[in-house]
């Protein structure tokens, strides 16, 4: 399943991309505002490829653009404007949006574009030479697909929730310091406190360890972080 992310305010323009995008064989879900739109991306990590409108109520497509990518550096994102000046193509690509599409745009256009960045983002990642699942223990992590499943069974997680598993799961027994972990997920920069690593570590046992309170797979590294442990 190909989910899509269609932020756009005009309903009808909207609606017409969603009812073709269905209709093309993608899972699109739906956002008005550029905060919904962050709000969907949480609910829904598996999201391959991002449409952003630019002209929004509440911020522009560049700067929605610019908020997903500090947390994600896979997802595609594909601008839609009604402008075509080179200088907000310039913007757009410098915020990090992958593609540009000028509306008015036909389905046919659309589509194209969007396959052709979901191919490309495969074949980086098979360049990368890294695998499409990380496994560990009955834990598979599917980079492609962003599903994680327990033997088996899916498990749903944040932006975040996903951020942290492969981090851990790429790093098998390592001790990881709280800074090391806000710095790599959040930013740098991002004003976050290591105390929301917690907090995310809290909500992350809960769906993934037998017993949250004895846990077997992130372990704390007292004063310093967690570990996880194949
Ligand atoms: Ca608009």
């Amino acid at each position: 399943m190909k989910r899509i992310l269609v932020l756009e305010d005009e309903s009808s323009i909207r609606s017409f991309v969603v009812i073709n995008l269905r209709r093309a064989g993608f899972e699109p879900v739906e956002a008005a505002t550029g905060a919904e739109a962050l709000e969907r991306l949480r609910e829904f990590p598996d999201v391959r490829v991002a449409l952003l409108d630019v002209m929004l109520p509440d911020m522009d497509g560049f700067e929605v653009c610019r908020r997903i990518r500090e947390n994600d550096k896979t997802i595609g994102i594909i601008m839609l404007s009604a402008k075509s000046q080179e200088m907000d193509k310039i913007t757009g690509l410098t915020s990090g949006a992958d593609d540009y599409v000028t509306k008015p745009f036909s389905t046919a256009e659309l589509t194209a574009r969007i396959d052709a960045l979901l191919r490309r983002t495969a074949a980086t990642e098979a360049e990368n030479g890294s695998s499409a699942e990380l496994r560990q223990g009955p834990f598979v992590l599917n980079t492609h697909s962003r599903v994680l499943t327990r033997g088996g069974e899916r498990i749903k997680l944040t932006q975040i929730e996903y951020a942290l598993m492969q981090m851990f799961m790429s790093n098998p027994g390592k001790a990881l310091s709280r800074g090391d972990i806000l710095a790599q997920i959040w930013g740098r920069n991002s004003g976050a406190e290591e105390k929301v690593v917690d907090v995310n570590i809290r909500r992350l046992r809960i769906k993934i360890e037998e017993d949250p309170t004895l846990p077997l797979y992130i372990s704390t590294v007292w004063g310093f972080g967690y570990q996880w442990n194949a």
